[in-house]
């Protein structure tokens, strides 16, 4: 019936195998059902474990075969080299897509699938890769062609861009589920495919590299279905609680008399019982947490949403209120003809307000843009005496107007900072523009001092009522406004929040102190330029 004499493998490989074919194919069928149906993802990885599968098996049935046939056995080897390539470009697929989430098609992955493809092609049907086998007892002893080399160095291609999104990115919990995965497998590949064979010709424990596969798989399958584990979970403990249903059930029969048959029945209901309140309370907790999900997902749909109505509604004001300024001025200074002083009075106070709303609505603009990195930066050199005083001629008036003093402090000193004027100017303008707002009488002081021979620091000391302790760790927290701030001023809770980000992108350092009652002191710190950048 059967011509070939197979060759006489320990059971520990007919074991092996089995429960990586079994364990592959559970793990593909868990993936299918329960990775997501709207991407792909889902069939990169199935893809990747047949292609495994295929790899390990040929591998396994030319072994099998051995010298019995020696050319069914070699045939058998080509099939498991042309799952190879493929099996390494899904991997790669796999953590480009699914674990690190990067866009799907790119010229890359498009090059690297007809280089896979063309490596298959060659292991097939060419004497290039493989040239012949040979066995030395069971053990296979591949001819190698020229092509080997070439072909060994794009496989080390496909792994290390499979491991350039892991030093990229922030590892997870999944993440890490599938480094460990590849890990094990790459070394185990390395040491007993590669390492042992090439070195020392020990060539009979090339198998522990292949059966790795299944740690690579496993690790891989948790990365992809992570978020779905809680309704694998769910179906694992019904199938339990049935499969000791059943025992109990059967156990019934198999009564020796009344008495033992009466405790098994109460035994068998209590069971029941317990196992349905017990299988209730599992099916509950897996619909809140649904129901959880989809409430975090709404809420970051309509987070997104408010951020993207703000920038909207802000630029469209920007626009009219940056014309208003322009005529404002140009009617106070009399460019339409001569008005009257108490006028150029009013115009003042309309000019105060309105430069108030354009820095609201800078403000509003750049958060989304800072958060989002897209905020370019112009860098340079930046006096920052000079731009302190600019801060405190523009709000000089305003501070009047409120009857405050305005004072300005800047001391001889090297002030020569790296940053992007405009943005620096923003954080003074925030600080006095505060200070102005919040404090009722008394003075705003800008002042620039040098704490250390590196640093510069400009600091905004007002006579305002200050900030109570529980407000202090918030302050710059996106949006945060203090309770006795709402009802008194109008502001966003944006201004030191956005002070902050931009401080820290010029690798300063930002803070306050304050007496409640007296005042507060808000200052930031930059770095001096060295002497080469001046
Ligand atoms: P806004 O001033 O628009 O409310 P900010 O981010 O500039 O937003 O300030 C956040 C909060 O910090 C303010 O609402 C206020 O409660 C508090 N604050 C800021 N500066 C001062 C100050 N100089 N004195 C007292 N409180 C201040």
């Amino acid at each position: 019936m059967f011509p070939l004499q197979l060759a006489h493998l320990s059971s520990f490989h007919y074991m092996a195998i089995a429960t990586i074919n079994i364990t592959a194919l559970a793990l593909i069928i868990l993936v299918h059902k329960y990775s997501k149906a709207e991407d792909n993802r889902g069939r990169i990885f199935i893809a990747m474990g047949l292609f495994m599968l295929t790899w390990v098996d040929f591998a396994f049935l030319a072994r099998l075969v051995g010298e019995s046939s020696l050319a069914l056995s070699e045939i058998f080897l080509r099939l498991a080299w042309v799952a190879t390539p493929l099996f390494f470009y899904y991997t790669y697929l796999v953590s480009v897509t699914v674990i690190f989430q990067a866009v799907q098609k790119t010229k890359l992955s498009s090059a690297l699938l007809v280089i896979a493809l063309l490596l298959s092609f060659a292991s097939a049907f060419t004497n290039l890769i493989i040239s012949g086998i040979k066995f030395t007892g069971t053990n296979i002893d591949i001819q190698y062609g020229i092509g080997f080399y070439p072909f060994l160095a794009l496989i080390f291609l496909y792994i290390i861009l499979t491991l350039v999104p892991v030093f990229r990115t922030k590892l997870t919990q999944k993440s890490w589920a599938f480094l460990a995965g590849i890990l094990i497998f790459y070394i185990a590949n390395l040491v007993f495919n590669i390492a042992l064979p090439a070195f020392v010709h020990v060539t009979h424990l090339y198998y522990l590299g292949d059966y790795s596969t299944v740690f690579l798989l496993a690790l891989t399958a948790y990365a992809v279905i992570e978020h779905e584990l809680f309704k694998v979970r769910v179906i694992a403990t019904q199938a339990l609680t049935s499969v000791l249903w059943i025992i109990l059930f059967v156990r019934l029969f198999a009564a020796a008399n009344l008495t033992e048959f009466v405790v098994d029945l109460f035994v068998f209901v209590t069971s029941v019982a317990f196992g349905i309140l017990f299988l209730k309370s599992v099916r509950d907790e897996r619909q809140q947490k649904q129901k959880l999900e989809e409430l975090a997902t709404r809420l970051q749909d309509m987070d997104k949403k408010k951020d993207e109505f703000i920038s909207v509604a802000a630029h469209e004001l920007r626009a009219p209120m940056t014309a208003i300024k322009g005529y404002l001025s140009m009617i106070a200074e009399g460019d339409a003809g001569a008005i009257p002083d108490e006028a150029v009075q009013y115009l003042g106070d309309a000019i105060i307000g309105n430069d108030r709303l354009i820095r609201l609505v800078n403000n509003m603009l750049n958060v989304a843009r800072i958060e989002e990195g897209r905020l370019v930066y112009q860098i340079g050199n930046v006096r920052l005496g000079e731009v302190v005083r600019r801060v405190h001629d523009e709000f000089k008036l305003e501070a009047q107007d409120k009857g405050l003093e305005m004072k300005l402090e800047v001391p001889e000193l090297n002030d020569l900072v790296r940053a992007d004027e405009d943005r620096v100017h923003e954080v003074v303008a925030n600080f006095v523009s505060n200070g102005i707002k919040y404090t009722d009488k008394g003075s705003v002081t800008v002042r620039l001092v040098q704490p250390t021979p590196q640093t510069i620091r400009c600091e905004v000391v007002d006579t305002g009522p200050g900030i109570s302790k529980e407000d202090g760790d918030k302050l710059f927290n996106k949006f945060y406004r203090s309770e006795s701030a709402i009802g008194k001023a109008v502001g966003s809770g944006l201004g030191l929040y956005i002070s902050k980000l931009l401080i820290q992108e010029f690798k300063g350092k930002i803070g306050f102190t304050s007496t409640p009652g007296t005042g507060s002191t808000f200052w930031f710190e930059l770095p001096l330029a060295s002497q080469s950048q001046a």
